[in-house]
């Protein structure tokens, strides 16, 4: 899919994914059956006073709490779909 570069940023570009440690143990120990971490992992985000929140369904517990240190940095919230012929 071509994108044109300003918008290339709202393609995945994640690096390093962020998980919860419970969930990574439970696929490494084998106990979360044939799945892959992506697929087991269930992460909800959200906006909070702090920052943005990382937290996991599964195991109902913190993954990450991204502190904004009171500064408003830019989000966008657009997406791109990929079109069906
Ligand atoms: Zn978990």
């Amino acid at each position: 899919m071509r994108v044109p570069e300003e918008l290339s940023h709202l393609l995945r570009t994640i690096r390093e994914p962020i998980v919860c440690s419970k969930c990574a143990d439970e696929i490494a120990a084998g106990t979360a059956g044939a799945v892959s971490l992506r697929d087991y992992t269930r992460l909800e985000a959200g906006l909070t006073a702090r920052g943005l929140q990382l937290w996991c369904i599964r195991h109902d517990l913190n993954v990450a709490h991204v502190d904004f240190d009171n500064s408003q940095p830019e989000v966008d919230f657009r997406c791109i779909e990929r079109k069906v012929n």
